[in-house]
């Protein structure tokens, strides 16, 4: 009963993420809404890098374009391919929360091994934006599933790079508290104002759209965040102060 049928066409792993949806929530009118909505947004965010992509192609195959201006194009095409990887990743690792999760193995992971392994993947990024990423802490052994744990201590690390100023700093913090296993990411960039701060957990939700997009962000990374942290049981809080910085914190 999808509304879009390019849903499908494109994206077969969405019917069972509505489903999913449709599951979780009591109050149908409220999940007809919220059905309606992604479904409008997530074929939104998919045709708009398409159409991009059809149109400079056909230009070039039509033979309107100058020599010179071929690598202008070529970028172009490019860079709206692999934001609709990113888009396409993304949904997926969304869908797979609502639907595998139960099947993928869980298994004893070390939170302060891992955030460690994040902070090098992002290492490079930091570095080419001129910001200091670092972490401290201790081991601390969680029973979780690595993958998930793996995406949303990234995305929130990303997140912490990506809304940052050159100069700026990141500071990651893993380890046991005395409520238990935590993951505390903290940066010194632009922050989020207070009436933005439930929001940003929405799907497709961004503060400032362009400023996201010009980050290759999706507006999916912190849903993953989320709904990873409501099938582990932890919880996420935020902690924001427009022009000074922000803190998320994933408490286990
Ligand atoms: P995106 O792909 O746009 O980064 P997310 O779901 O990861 O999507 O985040 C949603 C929005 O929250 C972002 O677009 C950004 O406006 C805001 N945001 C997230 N993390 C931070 C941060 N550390 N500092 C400032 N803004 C942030």
């Amino acid at each position: 009963d999808l509304e879009h049928p390019l849903d499908n066409e494109i994206y077969p792993e969405l019917s069972p993420l509505l489903q999913a949806m449709d599951e979780q929530n009591k109050a149908k009118d409220a999940v007809a809404n919220m059905r309606k909505e992604f479904s409008a947004n997530v074929s939104h965010e998919l045709k708009t890098p398409l159409t991009s992509i059809s149109g400079y192609a056909e230009i070039m195959k039509n033979g309107m374009v100058r020599p010179q201006d071929i690598p202008n194009f070529s970028e172009r095409i490019y860079k709206e391919a692999r934001r609709l990887i990113t888009l396409v990743e993304d949904i997926i690792k969304l869908s797979r929360l609502d639907e595998e999760s139960v099947e993928l193995e869980k298994e004893d992971v070390d939170l302060y091994a891992l955030s460690r392994e994040v902070v090098s993947r992002l290492s490079p990024q930091a570095g080419a934006k001129n910001v200091q990423i670092m972490i401290e802490g201790e081991s601390v052994t969680y029973h979780g599933i690595r993958q998930i744990l793996d995406e949303m201590i990234y995305n929130v690390c990303e997140n912490a790079v990506k809304y940052n100023v050159s100069g700026g700093q990141v500071s990651v913090w893993a380890g046991n508290t005395l409520e238990g296993p935590k993951v505390s990411v903290s940066d010194t960039g632009i922050g989020i104002p207070k009436e933005h701060q439930e929001r940003i957990f929405e799907r497709f939700y961004r503060v400032d759209k362009s400023h996201s997009k010009e980050r290759g962000g999706t507006g999916l990374g912190l849903s993953i965040v989320k709904h990873g942290a409501l099938l582990h049981g932890a919880r996420v809080t935020v902690d924001s102060e427009p022009g000074k910085g922000t803190r998320i914190e994933i408490k286990f």
